[in-house]
């Protein structure tokens, strides 16, 4: 395979790609076999142009020699490969010396790679220059992992490596890698990028997936994403960071949303937001924020460019006290589902958990005089009693802590019941509140069977779409009502809040009811 124009402006700043797909998106391709790593460089190659090929994942040389012969054997016109190698020292499974290391790379070039990626840790036992020269013609990336935190002084790092580019022995891209222990972090890393052509920043960890999905946005070079298996913490599977969050079309008019929450890894809102924003052509993303602490999230949230996000479990509360200003109703409730960041940034608060309530259950009884039992106290708990006691329903609360039920019931006008009383009374329609029975705890119901004496069941949890209390009350003869209705009624009104447009609803719910009757079927079909 011979090297292509796109392979010299591959990190180049504004390099118009040539190539199909993602540019700027490479494929990590890792696997234990040449005939694993073979079956992703095909599946990565028709979703991108860019791939790495992890030669340390293969289990012995054997199987190196397989996949590099087959790979001098292709003609993969316009794609850029990256041939790595990761020896133990610098994180990787390569058990060999730095000239062992450098042997299976010049390989890895003779067989069509075009770039090579060798970490600092190599470069310490041997120059640059004759590192290039051994290599040669294959560009090469020099790069820094951490996989304990992000050290102060990495832009001192990148200086130092960038000033190299300019230098006829030079490296040609700049990668720093490091573990991001809060959201501080990933915005320290996504600094680094700073637009500086030939940098790549990559923060691991699940609290800096944002920053990996924001990073070309960011200006970093590349963003990584695995065809199938994770080779660091925090990376989104390539067909999500492709047609989920559509990195490759981001840019620095892109406005950013996101959901906060802990666990995050469970929600549907990207998929639901995302799906609005193509529909209606609008330049933005929405990413999943872990957030366990609420002040590291706001102080980065300006940095990262938020115009807006939705609270979820367990700050719908907790945010109110940094709020500048909030809808009356939402302040009534004391519990915030959205989030606006207005151009000063100044924070406005809502509520739609309370629309989403009323819109899913008023069509399936009369609330005025019914009366209906919350399973839980919490920030969506306040929303569906608010709504319930405005619609006219006799609410009950049942809690784990009876002290929350009995102030929230007091709230408004309801009465608190304690769990034993379940088995003996009857209700209208009985709500869950609670997180218990949400995926991926999904084979737990937070009520028995014989504390289900009423007409209607109605779960708030909406992955799975049929959950285990659910089944309960189906096998009971009673009314189930998944908590995806409501999910959608209160998205849609987000979304709407932030873009002032309709909510295309069809195709958000198409693409959600979806993918949860696919995960559904998989949860059978593993039964
Ligand atoms: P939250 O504010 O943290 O409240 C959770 C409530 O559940 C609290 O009362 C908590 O009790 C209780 N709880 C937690 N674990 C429990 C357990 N093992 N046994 C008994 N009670 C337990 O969370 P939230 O924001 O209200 O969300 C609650 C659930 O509703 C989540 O699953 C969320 O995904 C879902 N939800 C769905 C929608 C939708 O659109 N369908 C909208 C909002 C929320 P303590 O106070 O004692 O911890």
């Amino acid at each position: 395979m011979s090297e292509t124009t796109q392979d010299r402006r591959l990190f180049g700043r504004g390099s118009k790609s040539r190539l199909k797909g993602a540019p700027g998106l490479a494929a990590v391709v890792a696997g234990p076999t040449a005939r694993e790593m073979i079956r992703q460089l095909r599946v990565a190659l028709r979703e991108t142009g860019t791939a790495e090929l992890r030669l340390d994942w293969l289990k012995d040389d054997g199987e190196r020699s397989r996949l590099l012969a087959w790979l001098g054997s292709q003609h993969l016109h316009g794609a850029s490969l990256i041939a790595t190698c990761r020896r133990r020292e610098g994180g990787g499974f390569c058990a060999g010396d730095v000239s062992g290391q450098l042997v299976i790379l010049q390989r890895a070039v003779a067989a069509g790679c075009s770039w090579c990626d060798l970490e600092v840790e190599s470069l310490r036992k041997i120059p640059l220059a004759a590192v290039r020269e051994f290599l040669s013609p294959a560009r090469i990336m020099v790069s820094f992992h951490d996989f304990r935190r992000t050290p102060p002084g990495l832009s001192r790092f990148i200086v130092k490596w960038r000033r190299t580019i300019q230098r006829p022995t030079r490296a040609d891209a700049v990668k720093v890698a490091a573990l991001a222990r809060s959201i501080a972090d990933s915005v320290r890393l996504l600094a680094l990028a700073g637009r500086k052509p030939n940098v790549v920043v990559m923060p691991m960890s699940e609290v800096g997936l944002p920053a990996r999905v924001l990073a070309l946005r960011f200006g970093s070079a590349l963003t990584y994403a695995p065809v199938s298996q994770a080779t660091a913490p925090g990376q989104a599977p390539l067909a999500e960071m492709k047609h989920l969050y559509r990195v490759h079309r981001l840019d620095r008019h892109t406005a950013v949303y996101g959901v906060i929450g802990d666990p995050i890894g469970h929600s549907l809102s990207p998929l639901l937001h995302n799906t609005g924003f193509v529909a209606r052509g609008v330049n933005a993303v929405y990413v999943p924020f872990l957030v366990r602490d609420l002040r590291d999230f706001l102080a980065a949230a300006a940095r990262l460019g938020l115009r807006g996000f939705s609270v979820t479990i367990p700050h719908k509360r907790a945010i109110l006290r940094y709020l500048d200003d909030c809808d009356p109703l939402a302040a009534e409730i004391g519990a915030v589902n959205t989030v606006v960041i207005r151009s000063d940034g100044r924070l406005w608060g809502a509520n739609t958990d309370y629309v989403g309530v009323l819109r899913t259950l008023e069509h399936r009884l009369p609330l005025r005089g019914s009366r209906v039992l919350l399973y839980g106290a919490g920030g969506a708990a306040r929303a569906a009693a608010f709504a319930l006691a405005r619609a006219g329903a006799i609410v009950a609360i049942c809690a784990r802590r009876p002290e929350r039920a009995r102030t929230l019931a007091r709230v408004v006008g309801g009465e608190a019941l304690p769990r034993r009383a379940l088995r003996s009374e009857f209700f209208d329609a009985i709500v869950n509140t609670t997180p218990v029975g949400m995926h991926p705890r999904a084979g737990v119901s937070p009520l028995e069977a014989p504390e289900l004496n009423c007409q209607v069941v109605m779960d708030l949890i909406y992955r799975p779409l049929e959950t285990r209390l659910l089944a309960l009350a189906r096998r009971r003869g009673l009314t189930a009502i998944s908590g995806f209705e409501m999910f959608l009624a209160q998205g849609a009104a987000q979304w709407e809040i932030w873009t002032g447009q309709r909510a295309p609803e069809t195709a958000m719910r198409r693409a959600v009811l979806r993918m949860l009757r696919v995960e559904d079927g998989r949860r059978r079909g593993a039964r």
